[in-house]
C-alpha cells in the first residue's frame, strides 16, 4: 500500500485531486481496467462485478439530482434516475450495504458494498433517501462539521457553484432514516498543507463536535480532497477514528489498511470531463504516480 499515500499540492478546486489517472484514462477511452489498475468511473456493475467480489468496494458519491447551471465539476452530480438504477442493480445482484470497517472474508464471493457521500450536500437528502430506502440500503455522509447548514465555501473560492449543505435537523433526518455520518474535518482544508496542530484540530475537534451534536459515535474519517500523508493518517488514528477514506480508486482487499481505504467514484462519464481534466491539470494523460 506504500504507493497509496501522497500529498496533493495542486489546488484545482476539485474535491478529488487524486484522479489524474482517471482523467488520463478518459482521454484514452475510459476502459475501467488497464494493466491491473482501476482507471474508470463506476457507472454500472458489469465491468466491476468480479472485482467487487474480491474485497470491499466503497462507492463515492457527492451530489444527486438536477445539475444547476454554472457548475464547474459537472461529474460530481449524479441524476436520481442513474443513482436509483445503480442501487437497484446492486440489490438485484445480491449486494447489501455495510458500514465501513466491516471485515470482509477473503472468499472472493463478497456481496457487501459501502456507499459514501462526501461533504453533506442537501441534494443527497432530497434525492437519495427514497432510492436508498427502496433498496433497504444505508449510506454514510462525511460531514464538514463547521459548515452544517451552510454551503460549499471551500469549492466556491475556486469558482464552483453554491450548493447548500445539510443543517442539523436535516442531518438528524438522515440519521433517523437509518444512515450514518462520518467526519470530513471542520472546514475542508488540504490537511497536508496546513500546520500540524491545525490539522490535528480539524481531525479531532470535528469528531467531538459531530458526536456532541448528534449523539452518535463518529468512527469514520474522510480526507478532504483525498489529501493525506503518513503524518495526517497518524493524526486520524490518534483522534480515535477506526477508518479513513481516500479518493484513490480501487478495491479494498481483506487485509487493507483501514486508514487509507480506496473508493470508486460513481458517476456517468461526461464528454466535458476531458476538458475539465485538461484545465485542472494543465495536461492530458499525465501520470499520477
Ligand atoms: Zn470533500
Amino acid at each position: 500500500m506504500a504507493r497509496d499515500w501522497r500529498s496533493a499540492p495542486e489546488r484545482g478546486g476539485s474535491c478529488l485531486p487524486q484522479v489524474q489517472q482517471i482523467g488520463a484514462a478518459l482521454t484514452r477511452g475510459a476502459a475501467p481496467f488497464q494493466n491491473g489498475e482501476v482507471t474508470g468511473y463506476y457507472s454500472n456493475l458489469g465491468p466491476f462485478r468480479r472485482l467487487f467480489e474480491s474485497g470491499l468496494p466503497i462507492l463515492m458519491y457527492h451530489k444527486l439530482g438536477p445539475r444547476p447551471r454554472k457548475v464547474r465539476l459537472k461529474g460530481l452530480y449524479l441524476s436520481k434516475s442513474l443513482f436509483t438504477r445503480q442501487l437497484a442493480e446492486l440489490r438485484a445482484s445480491g449486494f447489501n450495504t455495510v458500514r465501513i470497517g466491516v471485515p470482509i472474508p477473503a472468499t472472493g464471493t463478497n456481496r457487501s458494498v459501502v456507499i459514501t457521500f462526501d461533504d453533506g450536500f442537501l441534494n443527497v437528502l432530497k434525492h437519495g433517501l427514497e432510492p436508498l430506502a427502496v433498496n433497504r440500503f444505508s449510506a454514510v455522509q462525511f460531514l464538514v462539521a463547521n459548515r452544517l447548514g451552510g454551503q460549499n465555501d471551500w469549492d466556491i473560492a475556486d469558482g464552483e457553484a453554491h450548493a447548500p449543505l445539510m443543517s442539523l435537523d436535516q442531518v438528524r433526518e438522515w440519521l433517523a432514516a437509518g444512515h450514518w455520518i462520518g467526519s470530513h474535518s471542520l472546514s475542508h482544508p488540504w490537511l497536508t498543507q496546513i500546520p500540524m496542530p491545525q490539522a490535528r484540530e480539524e481531525i479531532r475537534a470535528s469528531k467531538r463536535k459531530l458526536e456532541d451534536l448528534f449523539g452518535v459515535s463518529v468512527d469514520d474519517f474522510c480526507y478532504p480532497y483525498g489529501d493525506w500523508n503518513p503524518e495526517v493518517r497518524d493524526l486520524v488514528i490518534e483522534a480515535g477514528y477506526r477508518t479513513a477514506c481516500t479518493t484513490q480508486s480501487g478495491i479494498n482487499a481483506p487485509n487493507a489498511d483501514l486508514f487509507s481505504l480506496q473508493r470508486f467514484s460513481a458517476r456517468y462519464p461526461s464528454r466535458n470531463l476531458k476538458d475539465i481534466w485538461a484545465r485542472l491539470w494543465g495536461t492530458q494523460g499525465r501520470s499520477s504516480m
